[in-house]
């Protein structure tokens, strides 16, 4: 439904609302949110399939499987339509529309004023309040974009820069569900490995757990 009460016939959804934006300051992209997005539009053409679905993207990045299950299938079986373009301006259009202006960039950056009864914006990921307290209170280190830094995000993603504090999912930085219950995983056995070595009593045993 629309603020207004209306069930919505024409609706875009945003991406990289927020992500992969200097002019916020966030540079990195969200990882989760096209494929949101397209999962969403998906839902939406079920619910009300006469409705047009539009996504604005920079580029579509649904990491992993997700291609053929929901990139393909959004626009084979449900008719979701794509739009490569920047998208600048919201005004409030007639018939409580909102239009969005901005370029197509696909086109030769046609013009585009494109008038919706419903636009969704796909925020991007940033660390939590609550993240960000637990994160100071236990001196742990954090990166440029406020996300907790891992001793080595390489080689050892859920070690912090703490001993005998380990790190899983978004806090160190934007995840998938199932990334972060494979991190939640890999933080419980460097935890367990932590305290049967007996190394949070004996400092001199932590390069041991590190490797
Ligand atoms: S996952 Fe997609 S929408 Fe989200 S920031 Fe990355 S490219 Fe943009």
């Amino acid at each position: 439904m629309t603020s207004t009460g209306k069930v919505p016939k024409r609706i875009a959804i945003l991406l990289c609302v927020g992500s992969r934006d200097a002019t916020v300051g966030n540079t990195y992209c969200s990882r989760v949110c096209c494929a949101v997005s397209i999962k969403q539009a998906m839902e939406i053409k079920q619910r009300i399939p006469d409705a047009t679905v539009h996504i604005y993207y920079m580029d579509i990045r649904t990491y992993g499987l997700m291609e053929d299950k929901l990139y393909w299938r959004s626009q084979l079986d449900y008719r979701v339509g794509y739009v490569r373009g920047r998208i600048s301006e919201f005004m409030r259009g007639p018939n409580d529309t909102v239009v969005i202006k901005g370029e197509d960039t696909m086109n030769l950056n046609r013009a585009l004023v494109v008038p919706y009864d419903m636009v969704i914006l796909a925020n991007g990921m940033e660390l939590g309040l609550g993240s960000k307290q637990v994160a100071q209170v236990l001196g742990l280190e954090v990166e440029e974009h406020g996300f907790v830094r891992p001793a080595d995000p390489d080689s050892l993603p859920v070690v912090s820069t703490r001993r005998g504090v380990f790190l899983a999912g978004a806090l160190t930085g934007p995840k998938t569900i199932s990334d972060s219950i494979t991190e939640g995983q890999a933080a419980a056995i460097k935890t367990f490995q932590y305290v049967s070595s007996g190394a949070w009593e004996n400092p001199m045993k932590v390069e041991v757990i590190k490797h």
